[in-house]
């Protein structure tokens, strides 16, 4: 009887022309929407979410919610932006972490080429769940490449052929590493701009404002900044980088501490003038700072990581590779003051920072890492609703991508819908009930009991 009233439904529904197939989307009711412009949060919100866009988002009283669609009562609760992991290095096992932890973009920058493409492709048909991906494909080095899956630029003109078969593989940017010098970055950056290209760096050859100079459009990790401080300094730490990775890490790192103030002032300005964008993935250098401290291996949260990928991690083995010892470590904790007072004049000049990770190299955690993130840049003196911002549109902004970032009619349904209010303590942040990823929510429980 209920078959065959269906089936006449559905005939109706074909003579007359009309779709009937309800439910038409999802209506989510009554948060407090953070929209992540930087405006007050709105209460009592309603987003309505269609085909996997958001078609409305504002006060309820503004709202007329369309029949046939599914309401979500979400009274008591707050809804961001899907969160932006504006450096990542992504493996398949990382895929269901970054969504648990409401990450639905992440800006890969680096990987062995083909694989990096593969996955792209496969995430962005909807093959294999997980978040959005923007990739660099295989960073632009000099020689040796530091990493034997980077393209090795032994001259400026193989730099160039490089970015074109970057281009011609449908990257969305590319990266430099640190081992291009100043006329290699020039050779590059040309190239990159007659496509519209943008270029980011990992440096160590070449100074932030030389890079910015050149057209650098972002910079990893607050590379290049003590070299830029002083031209001694400079010469001496290329010496470094050019001997290899570990050295070159090891010499920036142990620089921040007697870093001039005015001189770092003078880089934070220059920077923000260039509208170069600082992803300064403080959670790296805070891990690695504190690799002496047994609560750092021990952490339990390292749990969710699969215990084959912990092992291949080898933090002991990478610790003697690099040569460190309770020397290097004191220094790395001394720069972590210096590295957020630079983040602090940048923010003053007007520079944007963009939220990064850096996993999942060593003991950083795919998503959760994201959310340390924030609450470093909160610490570094960065307001809740700042490191929010650039953990959502700042990130946007950085990939280029205006329908990321925000939620408001025309963007994308990515966002995450929190039980605490972020806004008072950064931590809250973490307090994921579900994550809406592509217009299909999910409760962050179920994402955790796949893997
Ligand atoms: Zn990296």
């Amino acid at each position: 009887m209920r078959a065959s009233l269906f089936t006449a439904a559905l005939a109706a529904a074909a003579i007359s022309g009309c779709r009937s197939t309800p439910p038409e989307g999802v209506a989510l009711v009554g948060a407090t929407l953070i929209d992540g412009s930087g405006r007050a949060p709105t209460r009592d919100a309603v987003v309505v979410v269609r085909g996997g866009k958001i078609v409305a988002a504002g006060p309820r009283a503004d709202i007329e919610i369309p029949p046939k669609l599914r309401q979500v009562d979400l009274a008591g609760r707050w809804i961001i932006p899907g969160l932006i992991d504006a450096h990542a290095h992504v493996a398949r096992w990382s895929l269901p972490r970054y969504l648990a932890w409401g990450v639905t973009t992440v800006r890969d920058v680096h990987g062995t080429l083909d694989s990096v493409i593969k996955l792209r492709h496969e995430l962005s048909i909807g093959s294999i769940a997980g978040p959005r991906m923007f990739i660099a494909g295989a960073m632009i080095d000099g020689v040796p490449a530091t990493y034997p899956d980077a393209i090795a630029a032994a001259t400026p003109a193989i730099a160039r052929k490089g970015i074109d078969r970057l281009v011609s593989l449908g990257v969305d940017y590319a990266k430099v590493y640190t081992r291009v010098d100043p006329a290699m970055l020039r050779a590059t950056l040309d190239e990159a701009k007659t496509f519209r290209l943008k270029v980011t760096g990992h440096l160590g050859l070449t100074d932030a404002v030389t890079a910015a100079e050149l057209g650098l459009s972002a910079d990893e990790h607050m590379s290049g900044v003590p070299e830029a401080t002083d031209t001694g300094l400079a010469r001496a730490l290329s010496a470094e980088h050019r001997r290899g990775f570990f050295p070159g890490w090891t010499a920036f790192e142990r620089s921040w501490a007697g870093l001039d103030s005015a001189a770092l002032a003078r880089v934070a300005r220059a920077l923000a003038r260039y509208r170069v964008v600082v992803v300064p993935t403080l959670v790296l250098h805070e891990t690695f700072s504190l690799l002496d401290d047994p609560m750092t291996l021990g952490d339990t949260m390292l749990a969710v990581v699969p215990s084959a990928q912990r092992d291949s991690w080898n933090v002991a083995g990478m610790v003697q590779r690099a040569g460190w010892g309770p020397d290097e470590f004191a220094a790395f904790r001394r720069a972590r003051p210096k590295q957020d007072q630079f983040l602090r004049l940048f923010r003053a000049a007007g520079g944007m920072i963009a939220a990064g990770t850096d996993a999942a190299n060593q003991l950083l955690i795919p998503g959760y890492s994201e959310h340390e993130e924030m609450a470093l840049l909160t610490a570094a003196g960065l307001t809740p609703a700042e490191a929010l911002a650039a953990a959502t549109s700042n990130g946007a902004r950085l990939l280029g991508a205006d329908s990321l970032g925000r939620i408001r009619a025309g963007a994308v349904a990515d966002l995450v819908v929190l039980r605490r209010d972020p806004l008072k303590d950064i931590h809250n942040t973490r307090s994921i009930e579900s994550v809406m990823s592509r217009g299909r929510l999910m409760q962050a429980d179920s994402i955790r009991a796949s893997w």
